[in-house]
């Protein structure tokens, strides 16, 4: 259970200059108000409260969204009103809290009542990407005391769990999370393949534990001996979800899994991160196409590390990761750890969504066909992602499947309506043509085309494109 000496202790860290006084008022104001109420677990009200703010403080969030996470049950479940808090914590935190409880609990009653709080998400979300975060810490909490929850109500909880909360947080970058929700839901709603992956892995780890201590050992005498001290090795063992899945893809052999123990190198800057990678392919021989360089290339979600997986002594194949301590903040804690957005305003009043949250606000307005929305959602934002290069060098991400057509009009509205051909990698293709991870894609247009061709809607696999031609065609 996490005390508030816990949340005190961590706001030490990371806000030591600064006056806590804000959160240190909205535990107490939250300690009354929750007064005598209990969790079904049996414990007091205000451990779930302080278990949300404890995540968000890990996260670095800031102040007011920290004080927000202690109230964010206040209005909904307790005497006081929205205006006892703005009254006592401004207007910053009020519209926190107000956004929180206005997605209110995502139950599902039906399509009808699933699409409605899918729609309420996005809205607050574009409104505000604070809010998600609130809402995803609160649902962390819930995850890990779902056995006292009521037998009939923890499956469909875990089960919006992986199908949008997770899903959700990977958008977001924030990579812990999503993990943490995954594993937290899978054996509720898949305790067959749960007990199986897990067994699976003990085998697995029992055999590798030592191999991969060795290799750490090896790694920090290497990096020694060429001057570099300071790096820090862990091994990070690969979490049960997104083993499983992974499982699936490969036929269910666990031999064919590369990355389920990889070494993580951590260092502080940036050309010791290269200087490493040269170091280890001396060492070993690189696998071929498995050396990734998200440094140069950043995934769209932000994601920066080196990748590169070796045939390690006796033939054994070990996975390296190996990034700055920033990199590795950004890539456990996504948006949330990105100074950049940050600085630039990302929360709150003045802030720049990411392109696919802007998409999913487009779709909502344009698609009123419930259905049809949430068929669209499922797919543009759960779909497996590939990433396309625009001719300028730019990373565009797409669902799987996606055409030339889905990226004109992911480009601009006026790009695909004006689409008249387009080459892929160099070479000419079909509207039609899958794309491919790595390509690079150029649009021919011509500027005296106002209309998309009806047929397109048969070739394009985007919601956003479907619903952006389909609005053409009405004009
Ligand atoms: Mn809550």
């Amino acid at each position: 259970m996490i005390t508030f000496e816990d949340l005190k202790r961590e706001l030490a860290i990371n806000y030591g200059d600064r006056d806590i006084n804000l959160v240190i008022k909205a535990f107490h104001f939250a300690t009354e108000a929750h007064r005598g109420q209990l969790r079904r677990t049996g414990e007091d009200y205000i451990y779930h409260a302080l278990a949300t703010a404890y995540n968000l403080a890990l996260m670095k969030m800031d102040l007011p969204t920290i004080a927000a996470g202690l109230l964010h049950d206040v209005p909904e479940d307790t005497d006081f009103t929205f205006d006892d808090i703005k009254k006592n914590f401004g207007s910053e935190v009020y519209t926190l809290v107000k956004g929180v409880t206005k997605l209110g609990h995502l139950k599902y009653r039906g399509l009808e009542r699933y699409a409605e709080n899918l729609r309420k998400m996005f809205l607050a979300m574009s409104q505000d990407l604070r809010v998600i975060i609130i809402k995803l810490a609160d649902r962390r909490h819930n995850m890990e005391t779902l056995d006292g929850v009521r037998e009939e109500k923890r499956l469909r909880i875990a089960q919006e769990t992986l199908e949008i909360f997770a899903p959700i947080a990977n958008r977001l970058g924030m990579f812990r999370m999503k993990t943490e929700l995954e594993d937290l839901a899978f054996p509720y709603v898949y305790p067959k393949e749960y007990a199986w992956v897990t067994g699976l892995m003990k085998d697995r780890l029992k055999s590798e534990t030592k191999y991969i201590e060795k290799i750490q050992k090896e790694t920090q005498k290497m990096l020694a001996k060429n001057d570099i001290h300071d790096a820090h090795i862990t091994g990070r063992v690969k979490t049960l979800y997104s083993t499983y899945k992974k499982l699936l893809r490969k036929g269910k052999d666990i031999n064919k899994i590369y990355d389920l123990i990889a070494v993580r190198i951590i260092v502080d800057d940036v050309a010791d991160c290269y200087s490493i990678l040269g170091l280890i392919h001396k060492r070993w021989t690189p696998l071929k196409g498995r050396v990734k360089d998200f440094i140069a290339q950043p995934k769209p979600n932000g994601y920066q590390s080196l990748h590169t997986s070796v045939f390690t002594d006796f033939g054994k194949v070990v996975e390296f990761q190996i990034r700055t301590k920033k990199m590795d903040d950004e890539a456990e804690y996504g948006i949330a750890a990105h100074s950049q957005y940050k600085e630039m305003g990302m929360f709150g009043k003045h802030k720049k969504n990411p392109r696919w949250l802007q998409h999913l606000v487009e779709i909502q307005k344009t698609i009123t066909d419930n259905a049809e929305f949430i068929k669209h959602v499922k797919h543009d934002l759960f779909a497996n992602q590939i990433f396309v290069f625009t001719p300028m060098g730019d990373v565009v991400e797409l669902p799987e499947g996606s055409t030339p057509l889905d990226f004109a009009y992911y480009i601009h509205t006026d790009v695909g309506n004006q689409c008249i051909g387009a080459k892929i990698n160099d070479h000419m293709s079909t509207l039609d043509t899958a794309l491919k991870s790595g390509d690079v894609v150029e649009i021919l247009t011509n500027k005296s085309r106002k209309y998309p061709n009806p047929d397109w809607i048969h070739m394009v696999k985007t919601g956003m494109a479907k619903s952006k031609i389909k609005g053409q065609l009405k004009k």
